[in-house]
Formats: structure tokens, C-alpha cells, sequence
């Protein structure tokens, strides 16, 4: 029997895997969320020996259930190649007593790849699946990585068009040269006048937008996501948490069955909440540490049970988690309100109307395997240096707030379970900032491919691919628009 997903906001809003991929995010609003969660169903010996494809189809089979096994294989084949720069697609690094768990060795050098690179081929399959006439048209809201991934993603492919937003004073300068200077006939990049929590509620607004529907659809055209609200986003990044358990294990590094720790660092809470979905696998995970930069929303509900958007953005110098809305903790909240939709409805709308929501105590006491922190900017440069200075390993700003956070926690409670840290960038996509943290006086002023020179020389690491790709790229994307002309600069790119 297949599994079902169901809207976070409406239980009556229904759809199977592969329609719930094409949709992105339910009609009411809400996120889909699986009825139930599936068990890991292959012994850990087994698992040990496979490799990142197989693991994937392992544990993506559980989710998508109304996708074959040939189609499964073919995305899963298809996504996880060559554009990895590495065989292991997510190897592990042992550095100052944790596993760095590198997630950036895709087409775009940041953790989104994990889930872009295969999220084109399930959404053309379930088009196909679904007898889609349409053409699918990705709207995106990108606080920096999550563009470049899903452009690189669906560039020139057929059926689809790709329109992303991005805040354009939020994102590093070797972020938006990345997505400006994107090939392809299908993709739209637009920077934004406001930050990444307006271009994403533009975007969501555009998505339950019922004459705008209606124009798209005479024209040919519907809506999808590629944001981390579609759990075709989601399911393969469950992927290689399983993975890195897989792996510690045959490397001999954790007994069997033995509990592992995992640090994520937070913005959309997507991350985060796959490693949730592992641990409900069955995947042997004590604590989930949520760790967050200055725009610490997530740490204060964690610590006292009150989600409050109203207060200042900060932007930080790790930009891809600078989000006051994390719109996967939605998920989360369904989950421990009983799966009930109408409750968490209740908190959204409280969440839209007043900025805020507190859970119930019987609510924060399903959330004992969390734990939430936060880095402050100079705690963020501090950690980059001393791991380098110790190690000689060099990690971008996302994974050095996880870093910190990890500290913190080990340092407030004592527990030295062995610990998996995501590593979600290459320090070479924030490398103005990671060299500042390591020598300010030294590095300030030199220009931005200087540094990424510099920072090859002293990381004993080869330039990537994507960064010597944009070096010398001809900028192709311009346009600029106010966040209330967003559904107008769209219509513009469509004709409608
Ligand atoms: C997107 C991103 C994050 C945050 O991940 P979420 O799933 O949104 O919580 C962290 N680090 C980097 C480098 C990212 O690109």
C-alpha cells in the first residue's frame, strides 16, 4: 500500500508521493508530511557495505512508495555522478574529535545539492506518472544556496521553468555571482528590495494564489517547489545521515548499534528535520542539536516553548541560515501537536497574525531530544580559526556555528557521545569571511578570488570546479524588483 501524505493544515488535503513532490506545498498552505513514519527495513552489516546510491534507494523507497524501483534507481543513478567531485559523494572528516560530515561536494559546493541534484528527475518522473500536461514552472525563494543548487539542478530541463528570488543585499558575493551568471533558456534569477523571510512569503503567497493559478494553468503552466517545504527536498536528504552512521560503523569508529549525536546547522529547519525522520527510521541518534547564528528564534523556542519571529534580522556571515521563519519546523509541530491539523493551524495563523505561537508543555516534552543553541559572529570567527590553527582543517561559517554550538552543548552537559557535525558549505562559497576569521589584518585586502587562492594554499585543498566555473562567467541575470512586483516580474518572465 502506498503512503500517504497529508497537509500539515487540512487533513482532508491527500496526495501520494509523487503528488505531493509535483505540489510542493499543499493547497491550504500547509507542508505534506508522510502518515506515518517508515522503519529502516536492512540490517546495519548490510547497510555498512553499500554505497551512497544504495543506501539512497533504501531509504528513499520507504518514502516514495509510488515510484517503481526502476524510476527510483534511474533519479537516484542519474543525480548521484560525476557531478560530485568525490566517489563517496558525502565522505567524513575526523577533525578535533567529531566527524565533519561533508555535504558540499555537489555541482554548487553547499549541502543543497544533496537533495537539487536528484530533485529535477522525481519531479519529471511524477509528472510523467501523474500525466502533467503542464509546464512546470519552479518558483524559488533562496536565501543564497538553495538558488544556485536548484538553477544548476533544472537548467535546460525539458518541461521545466525555473524563476528564483533572492534577497539582494543578503546573499555572499560569490553566492549571487554564481546564480547571475547561470546558463540556461528555462532559468529567471531576480534580486530582491527586502530579505529572505519577504522573498519567501512572497513566493508561498504566489503558491495559494488562486487566480494566479488559473491564468497559469490557461497558459500552460503550474507551480512547484524546489524549497525545502517539498519533501522531494526532504526524503534524500534522510539519506546520509544513514549513510554516516553506515559508515562510522564499518570504519570501526562506533560499536554497534552505539548512539551518535548529529549538530545541524539551522535555518529552515529542513536539515535538521531529516536527521528527525532518520532517528524515526530506527537510525541509533540520541540528541538532535539545532545550532543557530545571531537569528537565534530557534534557540529561544527551544529554551522556553515560544516561537516569536518579531524582532530584528540580522545578517550574519553565515547568510544561509538568516531566516526568522523557519517554515519546516511546521512539520515538527504537527507531529508533536498529535498529527492534528487544525491545532497547527491554529499556531500558523497565530504565527502570520502576531509573529508568535507558544506550544503546550505536553507539546515541549516531545521535544526532549533536541537541544538549541546559537553562536554569536565573533564566537563563529573564533571557531573557524582555532580548528584551523589546531587541525589545519578549514570549515565554512554555517558548519563553524555548528562547531561552536557543539562546544557549548558538550561543555554544559558533559556528554561525549560520539558526535556527527553536517558540514553544509565549502569554505571556498564564504571565503571572504572564513579568511577574516583566520587573519583579518592579512587577508582584508585582497579581492575575492585572491582570497580563494590563499585559502587553497593554506587548506592544502584544490580550487573547486564551481568556483573556477564563475570566475571569468559572463553575468546573464539583472533584473531587480520590489517585493510586492513579484508576482508582476513573474507574469513578465511567463508572457501572462
Ligand atoms: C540552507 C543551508 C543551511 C540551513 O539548512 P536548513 O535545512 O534550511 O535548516 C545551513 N547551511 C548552509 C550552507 C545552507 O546552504
Amino acid at each position: 500500500m502506498d503512503l500517504i501524505y497529508t497537509s500539515t493544515r487540512n487533513s482532508d488535503e491527500k496526495a501520494t508521493a509523487s503528488q505531493a513532490i509535483l505540489k510542493g506545498l499543499a493547497g491550504d498552505g500547509g507542508l505534506f508530511v508522510p502518515d506515518s513514519l517508515p522503519k529502516l527495513d536492512v540490517d546495519m552489516d548490510t547497510l555498512a557495505k553499500m554505497s551512497y546510491q544504495e543506501t539512497a534507494y533504501e531509504v528513499m523507497k520507504l518514502f516514495l512508495t509510488d515510484f517503481t524501483e526502476e524510476e527510483l534507481k534511474h533519479c537516484i543513478n542519474s543525480a548521484y555522478d560525476s557531478k560530485f567531485d568525490t566517489e563517496e559523494i558525502a565522505p567524513l572528516v575526523d577533525a578535533d574529535g567529531a566527524y565533519y560530515l561533508e555535504l558540499f561536494h555537489g555541482a554548487t559546493i553547499a549541502f543543497k545539492d544533496m537533495a537539487l541534484s536528484i530533485l529535477p528527475y522525481l519531479m519529471t518522473t511524477a509528472a510523467k506518472k501523474n500525466h502533467v500536461k503542464n509546464e512546470i514552472v519552479i518558483l524559488t525563494a533562496t536565501s543564497g544556496d538553495t538558488g544556485k543548487a536548484a538553477l544548476a539542478g533544472f537548467a535546460d530541463v525539458p518541461g521545466t521553468k525555473i524563476i528564483v528570488f533572492y534577497p539582494k543585499n543578503g546573499v555572499s558575493p560569490i553566492q549571487e555571482k554564481q546564480m547571475v551568471t547561470q546558463k540556461g533558456a528555462n532559468t529567471h534569477v531576480v534580486g530582491i528590495h527586502g530579505n529572505f523571510d519577504q522573498a519567501q512569503t512572497g513566493v508561498k503567497k504566489m503558491f495559494s494564489d488562486k487566480e494566479l493559478a488559473e491564468l497559469m494553468d490557461k497558459a500552460g503552466y503550474q507551480f512547484s517547489s524546489a524549497n525545502s517545504i517539498n519533501i522531494g527536498r526532504l526524503v534524500p536528504q534522510i539519506v546520509y545521515y544513514v549513510y554516516a552512521y553506515a559508515k562510522l560503523y564499518e570504519n570501526g569508529a562506533i560499536a554497534k548499534d552505539e548512539k551518535i549525536n548529529v549538530v545541524v546547522p539551522t535555518g529552515n529547519f529542513g536539515n535538521i528535520l531529516a536527521a528527525f525522520y532518520a532517528k524515526n527510521l530506527g537510525l541509533p541518534i540520541a540528541k538532535l542539536i539545532c545550532a543557530s547564528n545571531e537569528n537565534k528564534v530557534l534557540f529561544d523556542f527551544f529554551s522556553t516553548g515560544t516561537y516569536d519571529r518579531n524582532r530584528e534580522f540580522v545578517l550574519t556571515s553565515s547568510p544561509s541560515m538568516d531566516i526568522l521563519i523557519s517554515s519546516n519546523l511546521e512539520r515538527l509541530i504537527y507531529r508533536i501537536a498529535g498529527n492534528d491539523a487544525e491545532k497547527n493551524a491554529e499556531f500558523m495563523r497565530a504565527l502570520t497574525e502576531e509573529g508568535k505561537y507558544m506550544i503546550t508543555d505536553e507539546m515541549r516534552a516531545q521535544l526532549a531530544d533536541f537541544y538549541g543553541n546559537y553562536t554569536t559572529e565573533e564566537e563563529t570567527a573564533e571557531v573557524i580559526r582555532d580548528l584551523y590553527e589546531k587541525t589545519g582543517y578549514v570549515i565554512d561559517t554555517h558548519t563553524a556555528v555548528a562547531t561552536g554550538v557543539y562546544h557549548k552543548y558538550v561543555k554544559e552537559t558533559g556528554d561525549n557521545t560520539k558526535t556527527v557535525i553536517a558540514s553544509t558549505a565549502s569554505p571556498f562559497k564564504f571565503t571572504r569571511s572564513v579568511m577574516d576569521a583566520i587573519d583579518k589584518e592579512k587577508y582584508d585586502s585582497m579581492t575575492d578570488f585572491e582570497l580563494v587562492d590563499e585559502l587553497s594554499k593554506i587548506a592544502n585543498v584544490t580550487v573547486p570546479q564551481a568556483i573556477e566555473d564563475i570566475r571569468s562567467a559572463e553575468v546573464l541575470h539583472k533584473t531587480e524588483c520590489d517585493v510586492e512586483d513579484m508576482p508582476k516580474t513573474v507574469k513578465a518572465f511567463l508572457n501572462i
